[in-house]
């Protein structure tokens, strides 16, 4: 009875998340005030920077890096691709998938510009912004595929899609809180995305702190989660954190299509 319950909590936000559109979904999510390149106290910075001391640190390497719900973007690997020679991404929704694969192809119809996501990394690996050229071209190069993804499943990628040994590293910004109808099945998320990961293989997790809903064109119900329950769910799915960083949002980013109060980032290992 308890287990067909949470089914239709799943099945239901799958069903809600199939009505959003990529284009809407950006517009958004990644235009000011929630991201703003331009100031300093934005969460995109924010962000962006977390990632590249994550991956520059020294600890993080290997082969292989996994992004899990990439959506329609491509920021969250923008880091990673100077340190990992294959990177797939995956997203649930075809229509998020077809986006990432028309501006892997570059032939244009992209709704997003990632320019200057691409000059700001570039500024943070102590390059000039001129070389984002050079940056598209290296994660175009080690793009090898973007793949259907379901966290809710214990096997959440078709087997033989990615390598047996696991990935080295799995990113995933915003997609388990976003998924999930409750706490449990975001733990549960966790566990089944670390089945990806090799033992000893990093999670980069960000996420939103207590949003209960979320309207990129949609309202999408969301579980709110807080710092001490992130901790927990890690450590039940199998994860030693490393360390948990928080962004709280300041007053001009809290506008009508959420109710988050933070953005936390984990880096974590898998036991
Ligand atoms: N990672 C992107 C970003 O940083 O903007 C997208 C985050 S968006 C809030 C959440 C993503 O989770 C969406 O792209 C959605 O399609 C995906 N998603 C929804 N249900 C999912 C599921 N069951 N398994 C995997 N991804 C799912």
């Amino acid at each position: 009875m308890e287990e067909k319950g949470a089914e239709n909590g799943v099945a239901a936000m799958a069903a809600i998340w199939q009505g959003v559109d990529p284009a809407a979904y950006l517009q958004n999510t990644y235009t000011p005030p929630l991201a703003d390149l331009e100031r300093k106290d934005n969460l995109l910075p924010w962000v962006l920077a977390c990632l590249h001391r994550a991956f520059t640190e020294g600890d993080v390497s290997g082969e292989l890096l996994v992004d899990i719900g990439s959506g329609p973007t491509l920021y969250q690997v923008m880091s990673g691709c100077e340190v990992f020679n294959k990177v797939f991404l995956t997203d649930f929704l075809e229509v998020n998938r077809k986006e990432l694969r028309s501006w892997l192809q570059d032939e244009g119809g992209c709704s997003m510009d990632w320019t200057p996501y691409l000059q700001h990394v570039c500024k943070l690996e102590g390059r000039q912004p001129s070389a984002w050229t050079e940056k598209a071209a290296k994660l175009r190069q080690v793009i090898m595929d973007i793949v259907p993804i379901d966290v809710h499943r214990p096997q959440p990628v078709a087997l033989d899609v990615l390598p047996s040994a696991g990935a080295d590293c799995l990113v995933s910004c915003y997609c388990l809180e976003s998924a999930s109808p409750d706490l449990a099945a975001f733990t549960r998320a966790l566990g089944n995305i670390g089945r990806l990961l090799r033992p000893g293989g990093h999670l980069l997790l960000i996420g939103t702190l207590g949003m209960s809903y979320y309207s990129p064109g949609v309202k999408i119900p969301t579980v709110p989660v807080n710092e001490a329950q992130v901790c927990a769910s890690l450590k039940e799915s199998g994860y030693t954190l490393i360390r948990l960083e928080v962004y709280t949002l300041p007053e001009y980013m809290k506008v009508s299509h959420h109710d988050a109060y933070g953005i936390f980032f984990v880096k974590a290992i898998k036991e």
